[in-house]
């Protein structure tokens, strides 16, 4: 009998033991194909002997000092080569071990911003309804994930959740985009005028939505209009790139693409590649600099902060993604796996949207292609779409979608930005078949 305590208590997964480039193995050696990269990880693919190679260097060399005592040389490095490359004025890297430290992490820098520059009044925060920022309970509170959230209510901070950017469902009959895009934005505006703006600090959203929706991003010009209420009211714009930064949408930030640049961007996931555990959060001089000539100290810091060695992968997988043209590659792949997407499930009777950005893509099922009925949730869609798909070796990611409840089954792809040209053949082939099992 095992002693893990596993994801899902009622099921036994099988024991991976190996991976090399796109693919997975388990103990029978049955082979997967990795279209999902766990959840958005995997960017070089498995068994890079680069990142291994540097997290083995600095094990060799230094493994671990406290943040407490000491800085490092991989986390210096790190810091540098993201800020190098950071959007806007951001100028401050704070190393943590994953997303969801990441972005709790940023709640608390924005809360204590505004008690440091004599603004205690602001702490409420803005999110979204369609929106995962991780699990831990200021995370949770944040995310507008219904069923992650069901059970924890009374622990769970008071955020407040707008609707999202969402064209397929909330774009109106006969709105144009542009229209849309202002619309969708204004309720945070509407959002701030019911709170009162001056009791607000942060505005928290992804720039292209993952675990809750399959890869949705927003329409032009929604970024630039939510950029701007934050400034007019002088609260914080956090975005959380945990999924969809590092290359992932085609860019090496999803902001880019939107024409924005926040006050705090979260990273995670892609950051290290699945070679060690590691997330950042980046911030702005002008929130460091309140710190610093505060009270000098972030009160937060967990024992892992910063870590040597998950920096050490964290720069090596930087350096790779940037040296190799692989954020060019996750855009040109990307566009071939949309082609390959469009070809096979574009006339499919139950693909109601398919979109996305660079090797970020989303299908989203639902009974009705005309008037976009989702499926009823008891038929649990998604999780029979990820089990016929395990079990033809395909990893993909299907998810139950969540405005207020469940709506609609989806399904997200983010392989690793090396697929090949046959892999994509192969991921649709599976995919395709999967759905249609499922069916
Ligand atoms: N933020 C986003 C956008 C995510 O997709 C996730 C994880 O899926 C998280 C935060 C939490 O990251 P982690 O699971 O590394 O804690």
């Amino acid at each position: 009998m095992s002693h893990i305590f596993p994801r899902h208590a009622k099921s036994a997964p099988p024991v991976a033991t190996g991976g090399a480039g796109c693919y997975l193995h388990d103990a029978a050696g049955k082979a997967y194909l990795d279209a999902s990269g766990g959840a958005a990880v995997s960017c070089l693919g498995h068994g890079d002997r680069t990142v291994i190679d540097a997290v083995k260097a600095q094990l060799d060399s230094l493994a671990f000092a406290h943040t407490g005592f000491f800085t490092s040389e991989p986390a210096e490095r790190l810091a540098d080569l993201l800020i190098a490359h950071a959007p806007g004025d951001l100028d401050r890297v704070y190393l943590v071990s994953g997303g969801s430290e990441a972005t709790e992490a940023a709640i608390k820098l924005a809360r204590q911003y505004f008690v440091e520059t004599g603004q205690p009044q602001r702490g409420r925060l803005v999110a979204r309804r369609q929106s995962y920022h991780g699990n831990t309970i200021g995370a949770l509170s944040a995310g507008g994930n219904a069923w992650r959230r069901q059970q924890f209510g009374p622990l769970l901070l008071d955020v407040r959740h707008i609707d999202p950017c969402y064209e397929y469902r909330l774009r109106a009959e006969g709105e144009s985009v542009e229209d849309y895009a202002l619309r969708a934005a204004d309720a945070l505006e509407a959002e701030l005028e019911r709170l009162g703006p001056e009791t607000v600090m942060a505005f928290m959203a992804e720039p292209v939505v993952g675990a809750t929706a399959g890869a949705v991003p927003a329409v032009p010009g929604y970024f630039r209009r939510i950029r701007e209420i934050c400034d007019r009211h002088g609260i914080l714009m956090i975005l959380d790139e945990v999924m969809c930064g590092m290359g992932r949408t085609g860019s090496l930030f999803a902001c880019e693409q939107d024409g924005v640049a926040p006050d705090i961007l979260c990273i995670a996931k892609g950051l290290g590649a699945g070679y060690q555990p590691i997330g950042a959060m980046l911030c702005t001089g002008r929130i460091y600099d309140a710190i610093a000539e505060g009270s000098g100290f972030f009160q937060h810091g967990h024992t892992y902060v910063g870590h040597p060695t998950a920096a050490a992968a964290g720069h090596a997988v930087v350096s790779a993604i940037l040296e190799r043209g692989l954020v060019a590659r996750s855009a040109a792949q990307g566009a071939a796996l949309r082609e390959a997407l469009d070809a096979v499930f574009g006339q499919h009777p139950h693909v109601g949207d398919i979109r996305g950005r660079g090797l970020f893509l989303g299908l989203e099922l639902v009974a009705d292609r005309a008037t976009k009925a989702p499926f009823d949730p008891a038929r649990r869609l998604a999780a029979r779409i990820k089990a016929a798909a395990f079990e033809a070796g395909l990893i993909c990611y299907p998810m139950s979608g969540t405005i207020d409840g469940r709506l609609g089954d989806h399904v997200l792809l983010a392989p690793p930005f090396i697929i090949s040209d046959d892999q994509i053949g192969e991921l649709t082939d599976k995919l395709g078949r999967a759905i249609d099992t499922a069916l």
